[in-house]
């Protein structure tokens, strides 16, 4: 553990060398990308007031292409490639994916030793899933969530799988990991800055996008995940911290309020709808 967190140290401070380089303000894209979808057959996990009792939903699993300047940056990485054989059923969820991230980019010409980072708003399996296919990418990620996946105990109470990320993290081992900690400007250019949202996940954070045309844009992560569950700031009971999970909610709608930004939430359906698929992309 002392060795792994070392390594964690070592990865921050190369992160801000690499921040510098980036001084002019490039053009951001950002593209949508279907990652894979599910139905909960009980939506009162969605609340921990009890809500929901018998009913069911269906929720979109996204993942985001953002080109800054001459880089790409894949924000979530979706289902795991087992989930193409899907709807597979694992307890009430039935789970499907149609097409792979790499499969979707060939579709801009893209392969995926093209993908300079990969962040990932938190490590579940919906969000990581596709993590391993980016082996040469650079991982970004909130401390707080590889000091989770650390600790063997609380990743398997947080429904966090370590395997998922083998291709950068193998015990005490990284590589090509950045460590971010807090609020952090990636590019150090006010174009995309990772929000940190503790509560879902021990280390789960959110993105705010500033585009040229279309304004600020906020990709919350799992801090909600469907427009109800935002107006009333419910809190899923499978969540690591109730009470962190309302103040990160504050402090998200906080922001969004500030910069008139658009929210989206990624698994609500008619959120990811209004932005267009690929090859369209917002600027
Ligand atoms: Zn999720």
């Amino acid at each position: 553990m002392k060795r792994f967190l070392s390594g964690l140290a070592f990865a921050a401070f190369s992160f801000a060398a690499a921040a510098t380089a980036y001084a002019a303000t490039p053009d951001v894209r950002m593209y949508r990308l279907d990652c894979g979808y599910m139905t909960l057959g009980d939506k009162s996990v969605m609340s921990d007031e009890g809500l929901y009792q018998g009913q069911s939903y269906d929720i979109v699993m996204s993942c985001y292409l953002i080109k800054h300047g001459d880089d790409w940056l894949l924000w979530d990485a979706g289902l795991p490639e087992k989930y193409l054989a899907g709807p597979i059923t694992e307890g009430s969820f039935a789970t499907g994916l149609d097409r792979t991230i790499v499969e979707q980019l060939a579709d801009l010409g893209l392969r995926a030793d093209d993908i300079k980072y990969v962040a990932v708003s938190h490590s579940h399996f919906d969000h990581s899933g596709q993590v391993n296919s980016f082996p040469n990418a650079t991982l970004i990620i909130q401390r707080g969530e590889l000091e989770a996946m650390a600790d063997t105990k609380k990743a398997a109470a947080h429904y966090i799988d370590a395997g998922l990320f083998s291709s950068h993290i193998s015990g005490d081992k990284l590589q090509r990991v950045r460590i971010i900690d807090g609020d952090v400007d990636l590019f150090g250019d006010g174009t995309l800055q990772a929000i940190q949202t503790p509560g879902h996940t021990p280390g789960s954070m959110a993105l705010l996008l500033k585009l040229n045309h279309a304004g600020y844009y906020v990709l919350s992560g799992d801090q909600w995940h469907f427009t109800e569950n935002h107006q009333r700031q419910q809190v899923p009971t499978w969540n690591y911290n109730h009470q962190q999970t309302v103040a990160s909610g504050n402090k998200l709608d906080q922001l969004i309020a500030g910069k008139h930004a658009t929210l989206v939430i990624q698994h609500e359906p008619v959120d990811n709808q209004k932005l267009s698929k690929m090859p369209g992309f917002l600027d």
